[in-house]
C-alpha cells in the first residue's frame, strides 16, 4: 500500500512561497542543497537545544564554560558570532515540564499520535516549551536577519500554540509565544488565546486540500529563493543569473569560472547598491515578489559601557560576571578605540590577556 502523504508547516510554507520548489522537493524528491541560511539555522538550533538540555539536566541557570566547549570547530562565520552572543546572555528561567525539540504529530482527525507512527499526518518540532504556573510558554529560535516590530499571529505560530496545547498542556488557557532572534538576542512575544487556536485544524485541512488539488507549479521568485535549496533546478534563476554548471561547479574549469564570477559580483555589488539606492531615492521602493528594496528605518544606540555596567551592577543587582558578560568586546573595537587614544602600543599587550584560537574562512586573498 502506498504511504499516506504527511505534512508539516515547512511543507505548507514551501508551497505557499513557491509551488515549483514544492514540486521539486516534495513530489520529485530532489535533494535540497544546503544553503548557508539553512546551515546557520540548523547549527544554531542544535547548539541551543544541547545547551538547554545541559542546563535543565544539571539544574543550572548558565554554564558558559560548557557552552564554550560546544562551539563547533567548523561553521559559517555567523555561527561563531551568534552562538557566544546567545550563551553569554542566556539565563534559564524557572519553569516546569520543559520540552526541548519536542516532536509532536497528529493523525487525519487531528488527534495526537506518535511522531513516527504510520497514521502521523501532520508533524511539528517545537524548539522549546514549558509551563510557568498557569502560563504555557512556546519559544521558537529565529536566525533571521530582520526582526519585525510586532509579531503577526500567523498560521505558523497558531499551529505551534495549538499543537503544544492539544498534545502536552490540554488545560492551558493562555499560551505565550516567544520568538527569540538569536542574531540580536531580542525577543518578540504574543499571547495566543483559545479563540485564536480553535480554527487551526480547519485551516490546515483547507491548505492541504489546495496543495493536493494543485496542477500549476510555477516558480515564484522572492525572499524564499535563498532558502529553497533547489535553485540549481529553477528555470527562472538559470535564465536570470548563471548556468547551473557554474552555480554548482564540479570541475576545476567551472570552479575557476565560478571564482571569476564571484570576483565580478563582489566588485559589482557596491556599484549596483549605489545605483539602485539612487533610483529608490528618486522613484520610490522596488518590489520583487514578496520583498521590496526600499528605505528601512532602524534605531542605533550609543551605549556607554561604564554607565550600563554601573546600572546593571548597582541598580539592577546583576552579578559582576553576568554584567560584564553582556558587553561584547571585539578585537576590531578594541584596536579602533586604542588607536583613537593614540595608544596602539597597548594592543599586543591587551590581546595577550585573551585566549585566542585560529578560525578558517574561505575567501579571496593575494597569491603569495
Ligand atoms: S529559486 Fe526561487 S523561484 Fe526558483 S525554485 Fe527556488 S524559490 Fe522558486
Amino acid at each position: 500500500m502506498a504511504k499516506q502523504p504527511s505534512y508539516s508547516f515547512s511543507k505548507l510554507e514551501t508551497d505557499e512561497k513557491c509551488p515549483f520548489a514544492y514540486k521539486k522537493i516534495y513530489i520529485e524528491r530532489i535533494p535540497r542543497a544546503e544553503t548557508e541560511p539553512l546551515v546557520i539555522g540548523k547549527m544554531l538550533h542544535e547548539l541551543a537545544a544541547q545547551y538547554l538540555d545541559r542546563l535543565i539536566g544539571a539544574k543550572l541557570q548558565t554554564d558558559w564554560a560548557w557552552a564554550e566547549q560546544l562551539t563547533p570547530k567548523e561553521a559559517p562565520d555567523d555561527v561563531f558570532e551568534i552562538w557566544p552572543r546567545f550563551f553569554n546572555s542566556f539565563i534559564l528561567p524557572p519553569m516546569e515540564s520543559p520540552g526541548v525539540e519536542l516532536k509532536l504529530a497528529f493523525d487525519r482527525r487531528w488527534k495526537p499520535t506518535g511522531y513516527f507512527s504510520d497514521d502521523a499526518f501532520f508533524r511539528m518540532v517545537v524548539d522549546w516549551t514549558y509551563r510557568q504556573g498557569e502560563l504555557v510558554v512556546v519559544q521558537d529560535w529565529k536566525s533571521n536577519r530582520v526582526i519585525p516590530e510586532t509579531v503577526e499571529i500567523n498560521l505558523q505560530l497558531r499551529i505551534y500554540g495549538w499543537g503544544v496545547r492539544e498534545a502536552t498542556f490540554p488545560t492551558a488557557q493562555e499560551i505565550l509565544l516567544r520568538l527569540h532572534f538569536l542574531r540580536y538576542g531580542a525577543d518578540r512575544e504574543v499571547i495566543l488565546l483559545p479563540d485564536e487556536l480553535a480554527t487551526v485544524p480547519d485551516e490546515l485541512d483547507k491548505r492541504i486540500a489546495e496543495i493536493e488539488s494543485r496542477k500549476n507549479f510555477e516558480p515564484t521568485p522572492g525572499s524564499f529563493c535563498g532558502w529553497c535549496g533547489v535553485m540549481a533546478h529553477c528555470p527562472v534563476m538559470a535564465q536570470a543569473i548563471v548556468p547551473v554548471n557554474i552555480l554548482y561547479p564540479t570541475t576545476r574549469e567551472d570552479a575557476v569560472k565560478a571564482a571569476t564570477l564571484l570576483l565580478a559580483i563582489q566588485t559589482m555589488d557596491t556599484e549596483l547598491k549605489n545605483n539602485l539606492k539612487r533610483y529608490v531615492k528618486e522613484n520610490g521602493p522596488v518590489p520583487v515578489g514578496d520583498v521590496v528594496y526600499g528605505p528601512k528605518v532602524s534605531i542605533s544606540y550609543e551605549l556607554d559601557p561604564k554607565e550600563i555596567t554601573d546600572y546593571l551592577l548597582n541598580d539592577a543587582g546583576l552579578e559582576n560576571d553576568q554584567a560584564w558578560g553582556l558587553l561584547n568586546l571585539t578585537k576590531t573595537n578594541l584596536e579602533r578605540g586604542l588607536k583613537k587614544l593614540r595608544r596602539k602600543d597597548l594592543i599586543p599587550k591587551v590581546l595577550e590577556l585573551a585566549p585566542s584560537k585560529p578560525t578558517e574562512s574561505i575567501q579571496f586573498c593575494k597569491v603569495k
